[in-house]
């Protein structure tokens, strides 16, 4: 992350400068330019066009009196803009030692940082050394904690949501189906007989069982729907706007499909079936997505004693939708 690491002239961190001198101009350009590849706008407006067109400049070093935009100006651009990228970006302005007014102004508006002219060129180097590798930690660690966030929520095998997403998921869907009166499903879905499959073809099929179940899903569900995989070979999808025909009309439609999938290991073409089970709020005792999933989960078991590869939405066990 240390400019001066980088070596290629292309791999160098890029640093817009807005300066309408061309003295200052050309001081820079040889303090800086070694460790720096450098982008220059002689104003404001000028400086605007580049960071819109340049999302890796890294850092902004800025006059405050320059023609048509002044250095103000630009920051309080760059700080309003709907763009993380440059409401975060390292910004520094260069001012005159007497100028207090210019340099609080400055920092007022969102500067990081200030250096007076004449410019120094160590000083210059090391502050911009400075902001840069601060912007670029900070940038890391944004990253990192949403990849952790993302993970803890997704299933590294199958990439869906996980058991934890789907509570999580859940508990916000039911409440928006209270508030609003709307309907809210869950399905439960459970593999039919995946132990033998684990022992007949080895687990590496088995695996590569649940991730098909689980595209399957995937195309199958619509874009409000969530799609977990909330243990072993048990899949979870929660529905909102949707009522127990609905989740039954779709439940039927996975199942069908599931059926239909040819799953080869090696080079046997193994038929899967699911058993699935089905509640809603509303209908069914639902003041909570936990007592929701247990109604879920008892009419799975009703399916599964029922024979298998069928979907069950009532207590009797029968797969009417009434
Ligand atoms: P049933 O029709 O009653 O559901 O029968 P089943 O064999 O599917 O029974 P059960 O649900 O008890 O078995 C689930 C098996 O899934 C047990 C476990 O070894 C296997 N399993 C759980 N997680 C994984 C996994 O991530 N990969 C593989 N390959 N197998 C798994
Ligand atoms: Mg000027
Ligand atoms: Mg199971
Ligand atoms: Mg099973």
């Amino acid at each position: 992350m240390k400019p001066e690491q980088l070596k290629k002239p292309d791999s160098l961190p890029l640093l817009l400068l807005v300066e309408d001198s061309q003295t200052t101009t050309a001081l820079l350009s040889k303090y800086l330019g070694g460790s720096y590849h450098l982008l220059h706008a002689t104003d404001g407006v000028i400086a605007w066009q580049l960071l819109e067109r340049n999302p890796d400049i890294a850092v902004v070093i800025t006059d405050i009196q320059m023609p048509n935009m002044t250095g103000h100006q630009l920051l309080v651009k760059i700080r309003r803009s709907d763009d993380d990228r440059h409401k975060n970006l390292p910004v520094i302005v260069m001012t005159t030692a007497e100028d207090n007014v210019d340099r609080n102004l400055a920092f007022l508006n969102g500067a990081n940082d200030f250096i007076n002219k004449p410019i120094d060129e160590m000083e210059m180097v090391a502050r911009v050394n400075v902001h840069y590798r601060l912007a670029s930690t900070i940038r890391e660690l944004e990253a990192s904690k949403k990849a952790l966030a993302k993970q803890a929520t997704t299933d590294s095998l199958t990439k869906l949501k996980n058991r934890r997403a789907f509570f999580e998921k859940g508990a916000i869907a039911l409440v928006m189906a209270r508030r609003y009166v709307s309907d809210l499903s869950v399905i439960l879905l459970d593999i039919d007989y995946f132990k033998k499959i684990n022992d007949t073809y080895g687990h590496q099929a088995g695996d590569e069982a649940i991730i098909t179940v689980a595209q399957i899903l995937n195309r199958m569900a619509h874009a409000e729907d969530t799609v977990a995989r909330i243990g072993g070979e048990e899949f979870t999808l929660l529905l909102p706007d949707t009522n127990r025909l609905g989740a039954a009309v779709l439940a039927e439609r996975i199942r069908v499909a599931i059926e239909r999938e040819q799953f080869i290991f090696g080079d046997k073409i193994v038929p899967i079936t699911v058993s699935i089970g089905i509640a809603s709020f509303g209908v069914d005792p639902s003041e909570s997505i936990d007592q929701l999933l247990g109604v879920a989960d008892n009419r799975l078991y009703l399916a599964k004693n029922g024979g298998r590869n069928r979907i069950c939405v009532n207590d009797d066990g029968k797969a009417t939708f009434a």
